[in-house]
């Protein structure tokens, strides 16, 4: 079976929706929302439950994941090592972290007067959210983000270690 792509998050996970949106993942997430709505969303579109609530987890049955960790960058090794994901570098950055809607690429000329002056003068990639109109580039928030994820992707060979 192939590993899952679509997620529904629990209240308290928060960043770990953030994390998997950079990666490329489908991560809805709401602030407040009864165990049940997660649940029915769930099992209605196919999304795995990333929850930290042992009761929520095993009514999802296979279709969930109790978190066990409690620092988001274990959080995500553990959801990418219990699930078998296989993130692609291609699908980094594809998705708002804010609102999960896939991004778009936005040609320099039309971000003009919408980013700071100097991120403007030194960046030439942009990408923007249709949905919520936030505009992301090299050194943006999305950045730190891929930066830290680069060590749960990509984990130090005993050679380079060395
Ligand atoms: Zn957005």
């Amino acid at each position: 079976m192939a590993p899952p792509d679509r997620f529904v998050i629990d209240t308290m996970l928060g960043k770990l929706a953030r994390w998997l949106r950079a990666l490329g993942y489908d991560a809805l997430y709401f602030r407040a929302a009864e165990d049940r709505q997660l649940l029915r969303l769930a099992r209605a579109e196919g999304r795995t439950l990333l929850t930290r609530d042992a009761k929520l987890a095993r009514l999802a049955g296979s279709g969930g994941l109790l978190i066990r960790a409690n620092e988001v960058e274990v959080q995500i090794a553990e959801v990418v090592e219990r699930l078998t994901l296989a993130p692609g570098r291609e699908n980094l950055l594809s998705r708002c972290l804010e609102c999960n809607t896939p991004l778009e690429d936005r040609p320099k000329e039309t971000v003009r007067g919408l980013v700071p002056e100097h991120v403007f003068a030194t960046q030439e990639r942009f990408v923007g959210c249709p949905g919520c109109a936030r505009i992301y580039w090299q050194g943006s928030h999305a950045d730190r983000i891929l930066a830290r994820l680069e060590k749960v992707l990509e984990p130090p060979s005993d050679s380079t270690r060395a």
